[in-house]
């Protein structure tokens, strides 16, 4: 069953993923209620109301629940019980179960690694006894990652040919929580697929960009990757595998390390719309944000067919300076999230070059 026109849709999360989530169901003629505990927060620039609340705060859940025909999410640390809570009495799409196996790396490497999708080896870490066996094992390199709540490459250390000792604080200063440690991926290239499931089980897939990060945040996605046919297929193929495991509805990111054989390995998962599918807005038939509530809302899913060749870039903190110029430019496509106040390693915005065929 598709929701009416007019109905409303609740958004938990009030970041400019939200924003431009409600932006695309307003396109689709439906309202939205945002939840999110900072009042005036960019989604609820763009929303029907906010409620100013906690994700978790109980009354609050059952004031969206009453309110909203559909609740879906923009971040995966959405707290398990409360999509739990929500979803005994309306439909929360992507399920539970999706934000479970992605907001533990790993529960995550283990869910992928069970249905054949390989990842990087891994080790879990609890003291720094544990961390001295991990990192003999993997020859002294490895990436030691908060097991959750980690993102833009925060609570992350690595180690490169180190000695295999003398690592006593490493996991106090990591702030005594679960770890994991990953194998260090030599890795040609990062890219990553956006790709949807409909309430009916169709899947579709966007083509993969490819995404340089610098200190942790990603800058750029590019479109076509520089990875082959074959590479490409597998990558998009991977995707969908992962969304009918988890009985998905709504779109999943799904970022890639490419080996130099061109083989992959999965990085991880957002169960949410992506940063590095932003460009979809600017060069396809339907963007991520409209694929994502078309799902959730029981619509037939839009093509994923690519116009144009593009890249898209962030705007993070004093990068807002280039605005002016960036509007000069006609093949361009600007999008500002509404933050009054720019910050180091603040995402302000993004924008898609749109690269024509010569
Ligand atoms: P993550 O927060 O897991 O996406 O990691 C942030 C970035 O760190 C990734 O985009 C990679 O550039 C790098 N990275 C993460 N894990 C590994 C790994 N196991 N081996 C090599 N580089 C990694």
């Amino acid at each position: 069953m598709s929701l009416a026109p007019g109905s409303t849709i609740g958004i938990i999360g009030g970041g400019q993923l939200g924003r431009m989530l409600a932006m695309a169901a307003a396109r689709l003629g439906y309202g939205t209620i945002v939840l999110e505990p900072q009042a005036d927060c960019p989604a609820a620039q763009v929303a029907n109301r906010q409620i100013v609340a906690a994700y978790d705060d109980p009354a609050a859940l059952a004031d969206l629940a009453a309110a909203c025909a559909v609740v879906t999410y923009e971040f995966e640390n959405v707290p398990v019980a409360a999509a739990e809570m929500l979803a005994a009495t309306v439909p929360v799409y992507p399920p539970a179960r999706a934000l479970d196996a992605a907001q533990d790396r790993l529960t995550e490497k283990s869910f992928l690694n069970g249905i054949g999708i390989p990842t990087a080896e891994f080790c879990p870490v609890d003291n720094d006894e544990q961390l001295t066996e991990a990192l003999k094992k993997f020859d002294g390199s490895g990436v030691l990652k908060t097991r959750r709540m980690g993102y833009d490459g925060k609570g992350q250390r690595v180690f490169r040919n180190m000695e295999t000792g003398g690592f006593a604080g490493v996991c106090e200063a990591m702030g005594n929580v679960p770890l994991i440690l990953e194998s260090l991926v030599a890795f040609e290239r990062e890219i990553s697929v956006i790709a949807a499931r409909g309430l009916d089980g169709a899947v579709a897939a966007y083509d993969p960009a490819e995404n340089v990060h610098r200190e942790g945040i990603l800058r750029t996605s590019t479109l076509p990757a520089g990875i082959g046919l074959q590479t490409a297929s597998a990558a998009k193929e991977a995707a969908a595998k992962i969304l009918t495991a988890l009985d998905y509805v709504g779109v999943i990111g799904v970022e890639f390390f490419v080996l130099a054989d061109g083989s992959l390995l999965v990085n991880e998962l957002a169960p949410r719309v992506h940063n590095s599918g932003h460009w979809t807005e600017a060069a396809c038939v339907v963007s991520q944000f409209e694929q994502h509530i078309r799902a959730v809302a029981g619509l037939p899913l839009g093509s994923p067919l690519r116009h144009f060749d593009c890249v898209m870039e962030n705007l993070i903190g004093d990068d807002m300076l280039k605005v002016p110029a960036l509007l000069k430019e006609l093949e361009l496509v600007l999008h500002l999230y509404g933050k009054a106040e720019s910050r180091p390693g603040r995402k302000m915005g993004h924008f898609t070059r749109l690269v024509r065929p010569k």
